[in-house]
Order: C-alpha cells, then sequence, then structure tokens
C-alpha cells in the first residue's frame, strides 16, 4: 500500500506577496512529509495553487497518475474558491479537506496581522469547504493538528479507504457457479456492480476449472502438503482427501492468475461436475493468501472480501455467516460449511475429515479452529435494493467460545452485536442484511463508511449508538433520498 500515492495540494492565492508564498509553499513541503511517515500511502506535496488554471493543471496529473489514489487539501491562507470549481469538477479520485494548521498554538505574546494573513487556516478552511459542498463532492474532513496522533490515525484510516476504492476498480470475480437455485439475497445487478464499484464479474463453467484440476502434478500436490504440514496440524490419516484439496487450491490459483488477475472466487456445493470434493481447506487456504471468497455463487461477497483483505493487510478478515444464536447470553455463532478463512484462528487450526450432509459429494478435507478474540471487529455485507447497493456495516465484538464445542467440525467465530443482542440483530434484519457478510478485526467501521462514501452506495451503520425506532427512520428517509437520486 506504500506504494499508492497520495498528494498534497495547498490552497493559496497571489494577493499575499512572494515572501508568503514561500513560506506557504516550505510549510506545505515540511507537513506532507511529515504525515507521510505515519500513513500507510505515500503522502507527495504536489503544489500551491493559486489560480483556476493552476488546480486544472494539478488536477490532470492527479487522474492520469495511476498509482495515486486521492488527494489531501489544505488552506493555510484564504484561497478564493471560484478558482477550485473547474478542477475538482473533473476531480475522479477520492479527496481529503484536512483542516489543520502549520502551527498548532497562537503566538499570543507576537500575533499581528502579518501572521493572521500568513496563517488563516480556519478562514480558508470554510472558502473551500463551501465550494466542494455546492459542488455535491462527498469528501471526507478530518479537522486536527498535523502532528497529533489521534489526527494521524483518523487520516490513516481514510488513505486505507482510499487505496480499497482503488484496489476495488480492479477487482474480478471467477463465478464457478451462478447463484444458489432460490436464494435471494445473493442476486444482484453485476453490471451496475461493475460501474459503481469496479467488480468485473464472470461466469466460468466448472468444468473449466476440472480441466486444470487434471493437470495438476503429484509433485507440485507434494509441495502445497509441505506447506499445509507447516502452518497446520494433520488430524486425519485420510491423506488422498487432503491431497484432492492441495490439487484443488493449485488449480484455482493457477485458473485465476491465468486468466487474468481473478482476485475473487465463487463456488456453489450443488455444482460440483467433475469435483469429488466441495473445495473446503483448498478455499480456506487460498482466502489466507488474500483471494476474496463467496459462497453459493455470492461474488458480492467474494469482491467485498477481496477488497477487505488488501485493506486489512490479509490479516483477520474473510468469509462470515451468521449461524445460530445462543438466545440466553445473547451470542452468535458464526460459521460456514467448510470455508472459514484461517485468517480467524485462535488456535493452530486442525485438518480435519467429516462427512458433508448436502451436496452428495465425498467426504471434504477443512480446517477446525477455534475463532479469535477481538474487541472491535466488523460485520460487513452488501445487498442490491433494486435501484442502488446498500452496504451495511455492524460493529461487532468477537469472543472467546463460552464453551468447547468438540463436535462442531468447522472453523467458527463468537460474537456480540452492537448496540445490544436484541437491537443488532433487529437492525441487520429491517436493513436487509444478508446472511453472508465479511468479517474483519482489522479494517475498521469508519473504513467502511468512507469506503461506501467514494463509491457512492447507500451505507447503513449499526453501532453503539443505533436507536431502533430512529434507525428505522433513517432506512425509510434514505429509500426516498435513493429514489430521487435514480
Ligand atoms: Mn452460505
Amino acid at each position: 500500500m506504500k506504494e499508492k500515492v497520495i498528494y498534497w495540494l495547498t490552497g493559496s492565492q497571489t494577493l499575499y506577496g512572494e515572501d508568503v508564498l514561500e513560506h506557504v509553499a516550505q510549510h506545505s513541503k515540511e507537513m506532507a512529509m511529515y504525515v507521510n511517515r505515519y500513513l500507510p500511502v505515500t503522502v507527495r506535496f504536489l503544489t500551491v495553487c493559486k489560480s483556476s488554471e493552476e488546480v486544472v493543471a494539478a488536477v490532470k496529473r492527479v487522474n492520469a497518475d495511476e498509482n495515486c489514489i486521492g488527494i489531501i487539501t489544505w488552506c493555510h491562507t484564504f484561497s478564493p474558491a471560484k478558482m477550485w470549481i473547474k478542477g475538482l469538477s473533473m476531480l475522479q479520485k477520492p479527496m481529503c479537506h484536512f483542516a489543520t494548521q502549520y502551527n498548532e498554538e497562537l503566538p499570543y505574546d507576537t500575533i499581528d496581522m502579518d501572521f493572521m494573513n500568513e496563517n488563516q487556516s480556519a478562514h480558508g478552511d470554510r472558502e473551500f469547504g463551501y465550494i466542494v459542498s455546492r459542488l455535491r463532492m462527498d469528501n471526507k474532513v478530518i479537522v486536527g493538528y498535523y502532528k497529533d496522533a489521534a489526527t494521524l490515525k483518523e487520516l490513516a484510516s481514510w488513505c486505507r479507504s482510499a487505496a480499497g476504492y482503488a484496489f476495488s476498480r480492479g477487482v474480478k470475480v471467477a463465478r464457478f457457479s451462478d447463484n444458489m437455485r432460490d436464494v435471494a439475497v445473493t442476486e444482484g445487478d453485476k453490471v451496475e456492480a461493475h460501474i459503481g464499484l469496479g467488480w468485473q464479474v464472470d461466469y466460468y463453467p466448472i468444468g473449466d476449472l476440472a480441466e486444470y484440476i487434471g493437470q495438476v502434478t503429484e509433485e507440485q500436490i507434494d509441495r502445497l502438503m509441505e506447506e499445509y504440514g507447516e502452518k497446520y496440524t494433520m488430524a486425519t490419516d485420510r491423506t488422498d482427501v487432503v491431497r484432492e484439496q492441495a490439487k484443488y487450491e493449485i488449480a484455482i490459483d493457477r485458473f485465476c492468475r491465468e486468466k487474468g488477475g481473478y482476485i475473487g472466487i465463487v463456488d456453489h456445493f450443488g455444482t460440483l461436475h467433475g469435483l469429488n470434493q466441495l473445495p473446503g481447506l483448498a478455499i480456506q487456504d487460498l482466502q489466507s493468501k488474500g483471494y476474496g471468497f463467496g459462497a453459493e455463487g455470492d461474488w458480492k461477497i467474494a469482491a467485498l472480501g477481496a477488497v477487505m483483505q488488501y485493506m486489512a493487510d490479509q490479516k483477520g478478515t474473510g468469509l462470515m455467516e451468521d449461524y445460530t444464536y445462543d438466545l440466553k447470553d445473547g451470542f452468535c455463532l458464526g460459521a460456514h460449511m467448510l470455508e472459514v478463512s484461517p485468517q480467524f484462528a485462535a488456535t493452530k487450526p486442525e485438518i480435519q475429515v467429516h462427512p458433508l450432509s448436502i451436496g452428495g459429494k465425498g467426504d471434504p478435507a477443512r480446517l477446525v479452529f477455534e475463532g479469535i478474540e477481538a474487541p472491535e471487529a466488523i460485520a460487513v455485507s452488501m445487498v442490491d435494493m433494486g435501484d442502488r447497493m446498500r452496504l451495511i456495516v455492524q460493529k461487532i465484538e468477537l469472543v472467546k467460545y463460552p464453551h468447547p464445542m468438540p463436535n462442531l467440525p468447522v472453523g467458527g467465530l463468537m460474537w456480540k452485536y452492537r448496540p445490544n443482542f436484541k437491537d443488532g440483530v433487529a437492525a441487520w434484519i429491517y436493513a436487509g442484511g444478508a446472511h453472508h457478510t465479511v468479517v474483519s478485526s482489522e479494517v475498521t467501521a469508519q473504513e467502511m463508511v468512507d469506503l461506501g462514501n467514494m463509491w457512492g452506495v447507500e451505507v447503513v451503520l449499526i453501532d453503539e449508538n443505533t436507536e431502533i425506532n430512529e434507525f428505522k427512520k433513517q432506512l425509510m428517509w434514505a429509500d426516498a433520498v435513493w429514489k430521487m437520486k435514480k
């Protein structure tokens, strides 16, 4: 992510003379270099904008630079905002308006009008903010001293969202099945997702993958089995069944690379012609390497998973499914029939082989483990509301299994909902949130909200402040707004 660049643009004007403008440029460089040290991306000072022509030239450079994922704008002085109209109207990348200042405190003993004219960020912020608001740009505003740790954390968070947005524009999902027959929530408008989110979702018959599976050599399987042996505990003597999964993993990975860089995968337990088992261990290990996965044809979750994995630096993130409640203590046990990412493992995953009661195929090998604890985690779902996509983000707390579950043959997570069990579950259901989610202990709720805003989709947040009657009204109002937008 550090290879991605965010340009720092400073707003000013020629009114103050050359000396002041030299200070403005110097300070901007210094500030950009300072924040760069604390951010996951590279921040580079680009220019001090003093005219419409300069803004246009800067924005053209930002748009054309493939490595650039966004801009930070800052007003050192006042910057008359009519000069920003043409350039900002052309901007194709996320923008953060950084309401900060070169000086943290006022020099109370010496302050005079020269100081006031050189350091008027408060004045400049408002003029710039007006035109951004008037242009209806969905930008981010971050307020605070640029060396302040909390402010830098907010900025880092926004940078991760911007990087996620850029990554999202290139996400490709290979569908080895259509979505599960009769299921509603895994459906959706793939063309709209391609336009709005950048997700290219392509279908391949499972037979195409079966051909690749047939080409995997014993030597390739030996190498991957060694890797499994290092990472996982072999808790089965049915080696042939595990080798079958290794073969699937090698074939899926090669298929995705050779067919043009697919980073999302979708399969379906009911569409496995030419395969002896449902890919379990194979999909789990692929998720641990950065692939996004959606079960039962759920391409939205596969793409979302790939984006969130990238933002999370491939830690603590993957497919999850709200499975079964503990109504007495207010927990949810999440899992899937096999494909839970080992990024969620608190214990060393065991490779086990058990029968699978649906799908009618052979007993599949899978990783079994207890899930991690994380006080601040999120569950995220993307649903198609017919006239727009709705991104639902819920804060959850991943907790330790309250009791051992020795007969549970899959990896899982146990969690509590925010704001509480009753309202958390009700809000999710009112919002139409899916049973499939991407859970992450690394990506924050704010990062997903900012990403949703960059995408221009509806964003619904369920957190400690959610009040159920207000929440229902918010959904109703949002529906009216989105109908108008359309
Ligand atoms: Mn499922």
